[in-house]
C-alpha cells in the first residue's frame, strides 16, 4: 500500500488532491454531537494542505437514498472541519455538478474544499458496476490524485471507496495507514492472554466475526443486546430484550465450539431490566429493575449487564495483555443504563494491555461518557470495518490502494 508520505515526497504543491474521508459523525439537527470521526482525518487534510495541494474532501453521510435530502448535509461537518483545521473551508452544495467543479477550480494552493455527500448520487452505493464506474469518472475529472482516509468506508465496495482509486494515481492517508498497523497486531501474533468484549445492537452483523474469533481469542465477554440471543440460546427467559431468534442455533454452535476450543466464553450474570425503553430525548428516570440473568421478566427487556456482572468483566479483563471491544454493554445514552458500558471502558483504562476499542458508537460512548481517549491503545473510526478485517475479509477501500 502506498501511502499518503510517498505522495508527499512526491510533491503535492498545485495538484488537486482528493481526500475520500469518512466525516459520517452522528449529528443532533445541526450540531455535531461526537466529532471524532472529523479529528480522524485532520493530520492528512492538513499534511496535503500544508505541502501545497488543493484539497478536495468527499464524503457520505447517514443513508440517504441517492438524492439530494437536507437531513444527511454535509455542510456541518464541512464547517467543523474548518473550525478544527483553522483555516476557511470552502463548500460545494453538490458532488459532480457545477458548484463542485466551481469549488474545486477556486482553490489556491494550500486551500480545501468540501463537497456534499456523496450518497445524493445513485452513483455511489449502486451495486450496478456501470453506474458507478459512471460516477467514480465524474468524480475523477475533479481531481489529479486520490488519498484513501475514509476507513469507517473501507467495507464497502462504492464508487469513491473502490472504484474511484483505480482510476487516479492512490494512496493511503494517514488514519487508514494507523487504522491497518492497529489491526495488523490483532491478526498476525497477538500478545496474550487476548480478550474480545462484544456487545451492541447490530447482531447480526457482529455474530460473523465471534466465528472467526474463537480461532483467536482467548476469552470472550458478551453485553450489550448481543447477549439476549446467547442468554436465549441457553434456554433462558429473555421477555421482550433485542433477540435474533434465527441466530439461536448460531449462538448454540459457537458456545459447543468454544468449549472445545478451550476459549472461555462468558456471558452476564445479571442485567437491569425495564418493560419499557428508556427516553433518551428527556433522560427522564428509566426506575429499572436488577435481575438474576437466567430470571428476565417475560414482559420485560433488559437494557444494561448489572453489577456482578461489571465486576466479572473487569476482572477477566484484568490479566490481559490485548483487548479488542465493539459495542456498547447497554443503553449508555440514558444515565440509568450507562453503568455496565462505563466499566468496560474502565477496564480497559485500568489495564496495562494494548487495548482497541471499534465502533462509532463504542468510541462515541467512551468519549461521551468522559473517558480520555488517551488511554486507550486506540479508538478505531470504524466500526463494520474493523470487524471484517478481522473477520479476515477482504475490504475493497483497502484492495483498492493495495494495486
Ligand atoms: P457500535 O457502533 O459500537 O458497533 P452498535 O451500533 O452495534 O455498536 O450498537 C450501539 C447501540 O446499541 C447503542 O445505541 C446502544 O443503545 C445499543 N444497545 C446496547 N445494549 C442494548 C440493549 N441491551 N438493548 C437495546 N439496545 C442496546
Ligand atoms: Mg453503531
Amino acid at each position: 500500500m502506498k501511502t499518503i508520505d510517498e505522495l508527499l515526497r512526491q510533491g503535492v504543491e498545485g495538484k488537486r488532491v482528493f481526500v475520500r474521508a469518512d466525516l459520517n459523525v452522528p449529528q443532533d439537527g445541526t450540531t455535531i454531537t461526537d466529532d471524532g470521526r472529523i479529528r480522524a482525518v485532520l493530520p492528512t487534510v492538513k499534511a496535503l494542505a500544508e505541502a501545497g495541494a488543493k484539497v478536495v474532501v468527499a464524503s457520505h453521510l447517514g443513508r440517504p437514498k441517492g438524492a439530494p435530502d437536507p437531513a444527511f448535509t454535509l455542510r456541518f461537518a464541512a464547517s467543523r472541519l474548518g473550525e478544527l483545521l483553522g483555516r476557511p473551508v470552502a463548500f460545494a452544495g453538490d458532488t459532480i455538478g457545477s458548484e463542485a467543479h466551481s469549488a474545486v477550480a477556486g482553490l489556491e494552493n494550500g486551500q480545501v474544499a468540501v463537497l456534499e455527500n456523496l450518497r445524493f448520487n445513485p452513483g455511489e452505493t449502486s451495486k450496478d458496476d456501470a453506474e458507478r464506474a459512471e460516477f467514480a469518472a465524474r468524480l475523477a475529472a475533479l481531481a489529479d490524485v486520490y488519498v484513501g482516509d475514509g476507513f469507517g468506508a473501507v467495507h464497502r465496495g462504492h464508487a469513491s471507496v473502490y472504484d474511484l482509486p483505480r482510476l487516479l494515481p492512490a494512496y493511503a492517508g494517514y488514519l487508514i495507514a494507523t487504522e491497518v498497523g492497529v489491526l495488523r497486531k490483532l491478526t498476525d501474533d497477538v500478545r496474550r492472554p487476548y480478550v474480545v468484549v462484544l456487545g451492541g445492537a447490530k447482531v447480526s452483523d457482529k455474530l460473523g466475526v465471534i466465528d472467526h474469533l474463537l480461532e483467536k481469542a482467548d476469552r470472550i465477554l458478551i453485553g450489550g443486546g448481543m447477549a439476549y440471543t446467547f442468554l436465549k440460546a441457553k434456554g433462558h427467559e429473555v421477555g421482550i430484550s433485542l433477540l435474533q431468534e434465527d441466530q439461536v442455533p448460531a449462538c448454540l454452535e459457537y458456545l459447543a465450539r468454544a468449549e472445545k476450543k478451550g476459549v472461555e466464553f462468558v456471558l452476564p450474570v445479571d442485567v437491569l431490566v425495564s418493560s419499557e425503553f428508556p427516553d433518551l430525548k428527556t433522560k427522564a428516570p428509566a426506575h429499572p429493575t436488577l435481575v438474576a440473568s437466567d430470571a428476565i421478566p417475560a414482559d420485560q427487556e433488559g437494557l444494561d449487564i448489572g453489577p456482578e456482572t461489571r465486576k466479572l468483566y473487569a476482572s477477566k479483563l484484568a490479566d490481559a495483555a490485548t483487548v479488542f471491544w465493539n459495542g456498547p454493554m447497554g443503553v449508555f445514552e440514558h444515565p440509568d443504563y450507562a453503568e455496565g458500558t462505563k466499566a468496560v471502558a474502565q477496564a480497559l483504562v485500568d489495564s496495562p494491555a494494548f487495548t482497541v476499542v471499534g465502533g462509532g458508537d463504542s468510541a462515541a460512548a467512551v468519549r461521551t461518557l468522559g473517558f480520555d481517549e488517551e488511554a486507550f491503545g486506540h479508538i478505531s473510526t470504524g466500526g463494520g470495518a474493523s470487524l471484517e478485517y478481522l473477520e479476515g475479509k477482504t475490504l475493497p477501500g483497502l484492495a483498492a490502494l493495495e494495486d
